[in-house]
């Protein structure tokens, strides 16, 4: 259990540089003044934020992890985690659209040849602002990834795409897609190959566009592909490699999903100070009813536990560490904290908490994604209970 202690000599510095400050500091600004005024219409109207995302591509939050050498920033995990509280914080939705990006070409960072990582990271990615989408999930299958149905034959020096993809973010908007497809479906999960395939591609069109509870400024759709040919260029990593390079890009999406919801948190734990101070019930602050000061102050604890776990995870990322279990265990905890959260957000506000002037109804709608998005919190506990008796 040793890797879960903090380490004064190992461990997350507890003081951010001057450089990691700075960057907080301009993502909240951006967040107080292009975030936090529109998310209600946003969320209203389900309108994707395609302006604030170019807007925060030339602040350079966004597609943080593509390296200097591609006209990227070249962050790191626990820099990008910075950010997406921040992002957050503002609103969910909009934070989920502005950083599938950094999702969908994990496969190509960590799997992808130079040619690959120049072109689509490069020029499509860096220097055209491209959208970027990250298909995994099917209709059929969707935390058993390697159940996929999505077939890929190969055909002289191509491979024929068949099937579907579903709940796919940003995909109506995405110029290109890592998509991950059976090329052997006799082989189980060692039969899953990852490519990338181009918006333009023949045969590839966008099917329904879901209607969602929360994050409503995200977008989410099918992806139908019918014998779209794909070159074999375009194959990330090797042929069979696919669950391999997908699970992989779990251990290093996850922090960011976890700072995520931790911005949530904070949010949620903001907006009740503010409100229990000045709302009044049997003539004291409602902070003064040890029922509810209690929730506010359980809150600001499970706030500051799930950022911690958030930061140590993105940590190990940055140095290299392939453990599963911290990551899983940052997501489920930030997760389901952030769920209670804004259950006892929407308490605190009592009436006014369930109606749309006031900001928690929201949190509460787009905080449930976190337990399902990524990785169900079921599906994380499996991955702990994996690492916990690995071996027994
Ligand atoms: C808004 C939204 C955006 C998304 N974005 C993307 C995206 O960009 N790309 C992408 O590929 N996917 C995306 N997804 C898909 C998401 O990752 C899946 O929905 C998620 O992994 C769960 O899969 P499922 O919906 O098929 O549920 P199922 O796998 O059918 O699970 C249903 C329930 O059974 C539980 N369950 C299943 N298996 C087990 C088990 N072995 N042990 C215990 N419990 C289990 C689950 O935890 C869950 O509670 C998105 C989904 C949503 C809703």
């Amino acid at each position: 259990m040793e890797d879960l202690l903090l380490d004064s000599r190992t461990g997350p510095q507890f003081k951010l540089s001057d450089e990691q400050e700075m960057l907080v500091r301009m993502t909240r600004d951006f967040v107080a003044d292009n975030i936090i005024p529109v998310a209600a219409e946003y969320d209203e109207a389900a309108k994707f934020p395609e302006e604030i995302f170019h807007k925060a591509r030339e602040l350079g939050i966004v597609n943080m992890l593509v390296p200097e050498a591609y006209g990227g920033v070249g962050a790191t995990a626990f820099e990008e985690a910075l950010v997406s509280e921040e992002l957050g914080y503002g609103c969910t939705g909009i934070s989920s659209s502005l950083g599938v990006n950094s999702l969908a070409v994990l496969p190509i960072l960590i799997a992808g040849n130079d040619e690959q990582k120049a072109y689509w990271l490069g020029q499509r990615v860096t220097e055209m602002g491209h959208f970027v989408s990250y298909g995994v999930t099917e209709a059929d299958a969707g935390s058993n990834v390697a159940g996929i149905q999505t077939r890929a034959e190969r055909r002289g020096s191509s491979y024929l795409i068949n099937g579907s993809k579903t709940f796919i973010t940003n995909a109506s908007h995405a110029d290109f897609f890592t998509i991950f497809a059976k090329t052997d479906p006799d082989a189980g999960h060692r039969g899953m190959t990852c490519f990338i395939v181009d918006r333009e591609s023949p045969g590839l069109s966008i099917g329904k566009k879901f209607d969602k509870l929360g994050q409503r400024a995200s977008d989410t759709a099918e992806i139908v592909f019918e014998n779209v040919e794909v070159p074999e260029e375009n194959i990330v990593g090797e042929v069979g490699q696919g669950f391999y390079i997908a699970m992989k890009v779990f251990d290093h999406s996850r922090p960011g999903v976890a700072a995520a919801a931790v911005g949530l948190q904070r949010r949620a734990l903001d907006e009740c100070v503010k409100f229990a101070a000045e709302r009044e019930a049997f003539g004291v602050p409602i902070y003064q009813h040890q029922a509810v000061g209690h929730k506010i102050a359980d809150m600001a604890i499970n706030y500051e536990a799930a950022r911690l776990l958030t930061w140590q995870a993105a940590w190990q990322v940055d140095q290299g560490i392939f453990n599963p279990r911290v990551p899983a265990i940052a997501k489920a905890f930030a997760a389901d904290m952030a769920t209670k959260a804004a259950v006892d957000a929407v308490q605190v506000f009592g009436g006014y908490g369930y109606m749309k002037e006031f900001p928690v109804e929201k949190l509460l709608r787009d905080v449930k994604i976190f337990q399902i998005y990524e990785g169900t919190s079921e599906i994380q506990r499996n991955i702990i209970v994996r690492e916990l008796f690995r071996g027994a």
